[in-house]
């Protein structure tokens, strides 16, 4: 994330290999850079017409396990890392191609997909980004869930989880995105999740690719993994990291600030529709319009 005035993309494709996790399918990825104006494309080379879905929310069809969006018989799975990183790196056109239906998970994180990027390269377009700049607070709340977003004119999250098992608890963190502070504090953060949940998954026939390789894994005497966690509040920044991927969805970045409480994927994405549809709390505007700028 960050403030630019021009649309960016990548330098040069970069390609990976790593197998779904729910699938526990092996898939080719390649993130391909894309004209101005084109956005977050994804497209399926294993079909015949190869066809491509956006990533954007209104092309969202489930969120229950992970972020999945379909259009036109091409359905892509488990967007939401590669989705962060190029959210996170302010990567706004992009072909993304893969050879399977869901995309692989790598290390749970959004790390090895933020570090090749970057190692790569992103190239400046020219045209300018537009940002929702937000005119009036907007705020969704059920059940202890919430969601806020205010004006600011800097890109702020902060995020509030409190879980009843003692390895997590409640954990509060506020960060201020640009690309620097997304790569060191928030891409590495891994996906969690309760043993006895991923075995109930797995006996289900999903998470077939889940291990200690790609997840924080916790049963009821604390963290299963022999590494440990990469950060005490890991699981608070994942929460941020996911957040990061669903509200880029809404397909140009957020000048602002949100606010999470016990939030993820299903209730993020009930308050991106919320927001949309709520045309009087934001405009689109580049940011040379907001500086009153001439430039
Ligand atoms: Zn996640």
């Amino acid at each position: 994330m960050g403030l630019y005035k021009w649309q960016r993309t990548l330098a040069k494709p970069v390609s990976f290999k790593g197998q779904g996790v729910h699938s526990g399918k092996t898939v080719h990825l390649t993130v391909n850079p894309a004209p101005t104006n084109f956005g977050i494309k994804f497209r399926r080379t294993d079909l015949p017409a190869k066809p491509m879905v956006t990533g954007h929310f209104n092309r969202v069809i489930d969120t229950s396990l992970a972020t999945v969006i379909g259009e036109n018989g091409c359905i892509v799975s488990t967007i939401e890392h590669l989705m962060a990183a190029l959210s996170g790196l302010s990567i706004d056109n992009a072909v993304v191609e893969l050879d399977e239906y869901e995309l692989p998970i790598m290390d749970g994180s959004a790390l090895v997909f933020t570090r090749a990027i970057r190692e790569k390269g992103i190239a400046e377009q020219n045209a300018r980004r537009l940002y929702f700049i937000i005119q009036e607070p907007v705020h969704l709340e059920n059940g202890g869930k919430s969601v806020s977003i205010y004006p600011d004119n800097r890109q702020i999250i902060s995020c509030t989880i409190d879980f009843s098992h003692a390895a997590i608890g409640r954990q509060t963190l506020e960060i201020e995105l640009n690309e620097d502070s997304f790569e060191s504090e928030i891409a590495g953060a891994r996906t969690f999740g309760f043993l006895h949940e991923m075995e109930l998954l797995q006996f289900y026939g999903l998470a077939r690719g889940g291990s200690l390789d790609n997840a924080v894994a916790i049963d009821e005497k604390g963290v299963v993994n022999q590494e440990g966690l990469r950060w005490p509040d890991e699981f608070v920044r994942h929460k941020i990291l996911d957040c990061i991927g669903d509200f880029s969805l809404l397909g140009i970045p957020v000048l602002g600030r949100i606010d999470l409480c016990k939030s993820g994927h299903n209730f993020n994405h009930e308050f991106l529709k919320s927001f949309f549809k709520n045309k009087r709390s934001w405009k689109t505007t580049t940011l040379c319009q907001i500086a009153n700028a001439v430039c």
